[in-house]
């Protein structure tokens, strides 16, 4: 059975292009510095985000880990959109890892402003850990891959650097951003003292995280990577997909936004089910089947069934992601899919 997988843009297979750029690629032992694709891959995003340099490390959970070890000291606060990523789904390394307390904020609609950090901040106090870093996360997964304007951006960066603040960005989506917005990732993420970016979602390379920032911030993020194990050898195999990743496919996410776009129209049409496709501005769209009668398992397994694969995130809401292993006619076959499950759900 050929599956139309939309539970996420991590299930991407490489392609043709990057299998043969792997095959072909010139390595040597990284952890000495010494794999020259590896290096050429770094130097490629820190030149793509205006950066001074950039690091590989092996997950985005990892990119995240590193920077937020590297912007605090065991005991500080770190405060966060309270759907993050990093406060959510990574076990917890914040904690761990870092020896940081998590202090998650509400937002409407995973859109953070100022106000909503502000709040949450506690720069001075007799009681309080103190804050040292915020994270903001765009696209932001857990909201329907909704997206954070530039201005919105520079305005929480300069204050929070205003206020003694370091500011990671978790841009696992970064690309998606800048293809919704019109805008390079270096002029989004410009402001932030550092950054992380997945080449294994959207961009489809098999294995691989990057984190950019200044040259000391990566030297100490090496340490640091090394430290969490994950400091690789002959890494440049892996380094070759993502060089691929970088060059040929950042480009096409404008037609996995459109793909997603046709999937809220369609779910939007079904009775039973809730989805405003304005809100959907990149490759996540996020519907709820409260009216429909049916919890989101149910719907996942009757799915299945029907070939179609998506999770549920909660008995009420399912997520489903577009990416370069679904076409249009994948998205319209899932649509119909959909319709029957949901009909089928009725009776
Ligand atoms: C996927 C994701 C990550 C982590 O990436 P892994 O490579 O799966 O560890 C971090 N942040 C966001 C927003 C993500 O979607």
């Amino acid at each position: 059975m050929r599956w139309i997988d939309l539970r996420s843009d991590t299930v991407t297979r490489p392609t043709p292009e990057m299998r043969e750029a792997m095959a072909r690629a010139e390595v040597g032992d990284d952890v000495y510095m010494e794999d020259p694709t590896v290096n050429r891959l770094q130097d490629r995003a820190a030149e793509l985000f205006g950066r001074e340099a950039a690091l590989f490390v092996p997950s985005g959970t990892m990119g995240n880990s590193i920077c937020v070890k590297l912007h605090t000291e065991p005991g500080q606060e770190v405060v966060i959109e309270q759907n993050g990523h990093l406060y959510n789904y990574e076990m917890a390394s914040m904690a761990v890892i870092s020896g940081a307390l998590a202090r998650p904020v509400p937002s409407e609609g995973g859109l953070v402003t100022w106000t909503d950090l502000e709040r949450a901040i506690c720069l001075k106090s007799p009681f309080r850990a103190q804050t040292t870093l915020i994270c903001l996360e765009n696209t932001h997964n857990m909201a329907g891959g909704a997206v954070l304007s530039k201005a919105r951006m520079r305005e929480i960066c300069d204050r929070a650097h205003a206020a003694g603040l370091r500011i990671h960005l978790d841009g696992a989506r970064i690309f998606n951003a800048s293809v919704a917005l019109g805008e390079s990732v270096a002029e989004l993420t410009r402001p932030f003292d550092s950054v992380m970016f997945c080449l294994s979602k959207g961009l489809g390379a098999p294995v691989g995280s990057m984190i950019v920032g200044s040259s000391a911030l990566m030297d100490r993020g090496r340490r640091v990577r090394k430290m969490l194990g994950g400091g690789m050898r002959q890494a440049g195999v892996l380094a070759a997909a993502g060089l691929v990743a970088l060059e040929r496919m950042t480009g096409r996410l404008r037609e996995d936004h459109e793909n997603a776009q046709l999937l809220a129209r369609g779910l939007a049409e079904i009775e039973g089910i809730d989805i405003d496709p304005e809100r959907v501005r990149t490759n996540i769209l996020i519907f709820d089947l409260f009216h429909s009668g049916m919890d989101a398992q149910q719907l996942s397994d009757r799915l299945k069934q029907r070939g179609v694969l998506a999770n549920a995130i909660n008995p009420r809401q399912m997520r489903m992601v577009t990416h370069y292993d679904v076409s249009r006619e994948d998205c319209l076959e899932a649509l119909a899919a959909l319709r029957q499950a949901v009909e089928a759900g009725r009776h």
